[in-house]
This record gives structure tokens, sequence and C-alpha cells, in this order.
């Protein structure tokens, strides 16, 4: 990769790499926009094969979070931290040198839980740090609010569909019922959704059968069901060339991070098929909502104010993708960069 080339093309500004061999941490952190005062985004442990898949993680993923922040109107540019090591390796020692590494930082970047850290390893970061978010002592954590955000993704993207906002007789499919699908279900029951469901685990898929009546499949039929809105809520790349074909809903709108493989070519094959997408980062942003309100200090009212956002910028990027007649994928980065742009042109009034 040409990094220099890559990084302005991207729009980063500062990518840093950080090593200490006696705890064997090898930390990147990418700062892609800091204009607002501090860059935000959580920290995520992944065995990367090689340091170059590490890389382009952490210039995706960064950049991810500015257009995430804008498109909720949250005043924050994006940031993200991977380390590069085997869970199974993962020490207090080396989170700990990863917490001095942001403290390095002083404030500029503001980090929290990803993939493979769990709320303790958060808090041996903290020890080092002042600036880790989603303690959630205050909020309760961020998956009900994320959940909260997807069901105010899913009216958006009824209402533009069917011109209405109940609910009530649709069919979800919900794949994944962890913290956040789970909560989804509940919330989708109690406005008398149909629920089909799946999980590799057993335990969840029961809770939602006795809990709201679900229907569970097995993991591989949910892409294929006669519903009206398929929602990812496990893991990303699950929207690809060989399950997009599949899909029956005419709704696709879920919490998970990353759900298109490739984000043009599968945005595009999802289009086609005249399937509505709910571009993630925009229909997710209730954990970024949550943990933002932590830092500056937790008011619910205000957190579910910001989080009423979701359900207009989703019919803002519905909207537009029709107008245009491009994927709602590239409606969105479309608003993202113009909200980035009026920001700091606002800004450079000021001054
Ligand atoms: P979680 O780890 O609590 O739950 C994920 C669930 O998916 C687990 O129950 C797991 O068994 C299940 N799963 C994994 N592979 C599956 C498969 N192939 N089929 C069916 N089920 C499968 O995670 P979570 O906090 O609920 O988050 C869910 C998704 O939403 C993740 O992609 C996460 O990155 C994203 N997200 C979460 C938040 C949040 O607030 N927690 C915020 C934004 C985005």
């Amino acid at each position: 990769m040409k990094l220099f080339e890559t990084t302005t093309e991207m729009g980063h500004e500062q990518v840093l790499f950080y090593q200490d061999q006696k705890v064997d941490l090898r930390a990147i952190i990418a700062l892609h926009d800091t204009s607002p005062g501090k860059a935000m985004g959580a920290t995520r442990l992944w065995p990367y094969v090689c340091e170059e898949d590490a890389l382009r993680d952490v210039l995706r993923l960064s950049r991810g979070m500015t257009y995430k922040a804008a498109c909720a109107n949250i005043p924050v540019g994006g940031g993200k931290g991977v380390i590069i090591a085997n869970p199974q390796n993962k020490t207090d020692e080396m989170l700990k040198a990863y917490g001095r590494f942001v403290e390095s930082l002083k404030g500029l970047f503001i980090t929290g839980q990803d993939v493979n850290l769990s709320p303790k390893d958060v808090r041996t970061i903290q020890s080092e740090t002042n600036y880790v978010v989603g303690v959630y002592e205050k909020s309760g954590g961020p998956a009900p609010l994320t959940a909260r955000g997807v069901l105010l993704g899913i009216k958006a993207a009824v209402e533009f569909c069917w011109q209405t906002q109940r609910l009530d007789g649709l069919k979800v499919a919900v794949q994944g019922l962890g913290n956040v699908g789970q909560s989804l279900c509940k919330y989708l029951h109690q406005e008398g959704v149909e629920l089909f469901v799946s999980d590799l685990n057993p335990n969840k898929t029961e809770i939602a059968k006795i809990l709201y009546g679900a229907k569970v499949v097995e993991p591989s039929e949910i892409y294929s069901l006669d519903v009206d809105i398929f929602s990812p809520c496990a893991l990303g790349g699950v929207l690809n060339s060989l399950t997009i074909p599949l899909i029956q809903a005419k709704i696709i709108a879920g919490a998970a991070n990353n759900q298109l493989e490739d984000e043009q070519r599968h945005g595009q094959k999802i289009e086609s098929r005249g399937i509505i997408y709910c571009p993630d980062y925009v229909i997710n942003a209730g954990g970024l909502i949550n943990v933002y309100n932590e830092m500056i200090g937790y008011e619910e009212e205000k957190a579910f104010e910001q989080l009423d956002n979701i359900y207009s910028t989703i019919q803002e990027i519905l909207l537009l993708a029709d107008e245009q007649k491009i994927n709602t994928g590239e409606a969105a980065r479309q608003l993202a960069e113009q909200r980035i742009l009026e920001i700091k042109k606002s800004k450079f009034q000021l001054i």
C-alpha cells in the first residue's frame, strides 16, 4: 500500500504506529478527522494476517467513524485503534501499554470497546488513560440505544416503502440475538411484528421464542425467508454475492457493522434487486450517541433526542438515493461529506 497516497485519497490526518516489545504490543491509531477537537472510535484487537490488513482496517474504520458522527450530528471526528494480536495472547500489561499510547495523544483520540475487548479490558486500559469511554455506569450500556436507533431506522424505511409508520403485521427476520438483537426483538414485539430469529447459541433463540413468540430458524435459513425486513445484528460481511440473491425481504435494516462485504459492489447488487438497504453506520449510530453522552455527562433525554435524528437521516438518505438513482451507501457518503463540509465551513467563518 502506498500509505500517503491512500491517506490523501481517504482524507486522514494522522496515522500513529506504536510498539512496546516488552509486552508484545503492536498497535495503530488512525485519526481521520480531529477538526471538531477530538476523534472518537473504539479499539479492536484482532490477529491480522499481515500488517497491511491491520492498516487497511484501521483506515477504513476511522473514516467510517467520521461519516457515522456526521450523519448522527455528533460533534466529533472519526478515529480508530487496532491492536495486532491473537486474543489468547492478550495481557493486562499489553492493554496498559496501549492505554499509555492513547494517553500520549492527550485527548485528541477517545476510545472504547470493540471486537475482542471486554468491559474489564476497557477498565484496564482506563487505568493508564483518561481518554476512554464506555464504562456505562450511567447509561446502562450502548445496546438498548443502538436497538432503539435501529427501530427508528426500520420505521423510516417502512414509511418510505409503504407510507406508514406502523409495523404491526410485518414479518421481520433478526440475525443474531446478542445485546442489540435481543433488545431489538423486544421493541419489534411491542410493535406487533411477527419475528423470525437465528443465532448460533440455542439458549438465545429459546429466550426470543419464549418472550416474543419468535420462530426460530437455522442460521443458514435466515436470508431466504419470506419476510418484509431482514435485520442483520450479528457479524459484518453478511451481505455478499452468496447471500444477496437469496434475500426475499424488501428492506435490510440492522445493527451489524460493515454488513456489505464489498461496499460498492454489494451495495449496487442490493439496489439492482430493488431492496432498500439502510446503511449500517447510519442506523447503528445509537452506540456512538451513547458513548458521546457518557463523555459529556449522560442525560437520557438528550441522548434520546439525538437518537431521533436517525429517523430523519435515514429518510433523507433514501430520498436522495431515489432522486439521484444511486445506491443508499453512496447517498449516505454524500450526505456525510456534505455535513462535514458545512461544519468545517461554519468553523472557518467563526475564526
Ligand atoms: P453480541 O456479540 O452481543 O451479539 C452477536 C450475536 O450474534 C451473538 O449472540 C452471536 O452468537 C450471534 N451470531 C454470530 N454469528 C452468527 C451467525 N452466523 N448467525 C446468527 N447469529 C450469529 O454483539 P452486539 O453488541 O449485539 O452487536 C451486534 C452487531 O451490531 C455487531 O456487528 C456490532 O459490531 C454491531 N453494533 C453494536 C453496537 C452496540 O451498541 N452493541 C453498536 C453499533 C454496532
